[in-house]
């Protein structure tokens, strides 16, 4: 039988979650809730309305903050360029300076070359040998024109997660906006937004169990009527961002959100265990070592090196999806700038996997992986030819 790879790439994507294709079906066809959420005259747009402030109610709850609060985008990306354009046009484009780092994802460095090239300096903090940005590091590179500063909570590529409350009180005391890149955080570490100095905080549905294509921007007190809308065309949610809101998109965002606030505690002592049992199985292996704190991280999340023997990660991936470096960064077949941004040459860089667990993995998928990379790694030549 021709059985698909072992899935061990949730940090590029999930399969979205059976309760949450059901609340989506339901406002697809004529018989369902299809209406325009804008159509407020009649019952299909209120009933697709009310649809959408229920979910964006579910958004709000598992992070900690209002309903009012949450913006709806088509993804993290567009989160953001919001978040980072917004504040910058809100401003005239007027020069200034933000600080982001060199192991953000893709989505927040190019939108920073972007704001470089309209005259805003731009310093991308290097990571310690932990792969954190520490509040230090942040404290030094605030200047008096610094009026933004965008880190993640969870780096994609390496699980780890930065102390993002202690950052932002760095942040508010110079006065500068702080946003914040939660789409690798959001149901894996409690978020909440009521306390934390946070003032812009983007979320993606795709990366927890939701539909591809939507996402969310929180946009807090003190960020109101400092981001500027980047998509115009009638004025929705808020003047922020316009188009027609996509009801079915939406709602699987918000059942996604609300199912993983009630299995957050289940949820994260089953994955420590996998994790626990996969790396007792690989890091017995020899010149294997885990990118990344120890401590300050997510159990999802794991990037290994393996820097002795044979290693083939392309034959690899032949019988276990992961990922060789980030899915974005393997659209243009380079290193990973995060990697790099460690200390790893290229060499080592591509003897790196990135293994991340979630919500349907079993004991029987690890157990397996575990034993396919000890093959690949104990008798290389053989098992390749074996094209297992
Ligand atoms: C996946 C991801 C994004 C992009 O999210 P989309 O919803 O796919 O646009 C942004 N930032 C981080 C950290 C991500 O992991």
């Amino acid at each position: 039988m021709n059985t698909r790879p072992l899935y061990f790439d949730y940090a590029a994507t999930t399969p979205v979650d059976e309760r949450v294709i059901q609340v989506m079906i339901e406002c697809l066809g004529f018989y369902g809730n299809f209406g325009n959420p804008a159509s407020s005259s009649h019952a299909y747009g209120q009933q697709a309305r009310q649809t959408v402030e229920q979910a964006r109610r579910q958004v709000a709850d598992l992070v900690g903050a209002r309903p009012d609060q949450i913006v709806w985008t088509s993804g993290a990306t567009e989160s953001n360029n919001l978040a980072l354009k917004g504040v910058a046009q809100a401003r005239g484009f007027s020069g200034g300076h933000i600080i982001t780092s060199q192991i953000e994802h893709k989505a927040i460095l190019d939108t920073a070359r972007q704001l470089q090239d309209s005259g805003i300096a731009v310093t991308y903090l290097v990571p310690d040998a932990e792969g954190l940005i520490t509040p230090q590091a942040v404290s030094e590179a605030m200047r008096d024109d610094t009026f933004l500063v965008s880190l993640m909570l969870v780096n994609n590529e390496l699980g780890t997660v930065n102390d993002v409350e202690a950052i932002g009180e760095v942040v508010r005391s110079r006065e500068a906006l702080f946003h914040v890149d939660a789409a690798q955080g959001a149901g894996k570490v409690a978020i909440d937004l009521s306390r934390w100095p946070v003032d812009l905080m983007s979320f993606s549905a795709h990366k927890l169990y939701g539909p591809k294509g939507v996402g969310a921007l929180y946009v807090g007190p003190q960020a109101q009527q400092r981001v500027q809308a980047q998509i115009h065309g009638g004025g929705h949610e808020g003047g922020l961002r316009s188009g027609t809101l996509a009801t079915h998109q939406i709602a699987g965002m918000g059942a996604a959100f609300a199912v993983a606030a009630a299995a957050f505690d289940e949820e994260k002592k089953t994955i420590v265990a996998l994790r626990e049992r996969l790396l007792e199985q690989l890091l017995s292996l020899p010149g294997v070592r885990l990118n990344g704190s120890a401590s300050q991280r997510i159990p999802h999340t794991l990037s290994l090196t393996f820097s002795e023997g044979e290693f083939n990660s392309a034959a690899l991936s032949q019988s276990i999806a992961f990922s060789a470096t980030s899915a974005c960064n393997s659209a243009s077949n380079t290193p990973s700038h995060v990697l790099l941004a460690l200390g790893h040459d290229a060499q080592l860089a591509g003897r790196t996997i990135r293994l991340s667990l979630g919500r349907f993995t079993t004991v029987d998928d690890v157990d397996k992986a575990a034993e396919l990379i000890r093959t690949a790694c104990a008798s290389a030549p053989a098992f390749w030819a074996t094209g297992l």
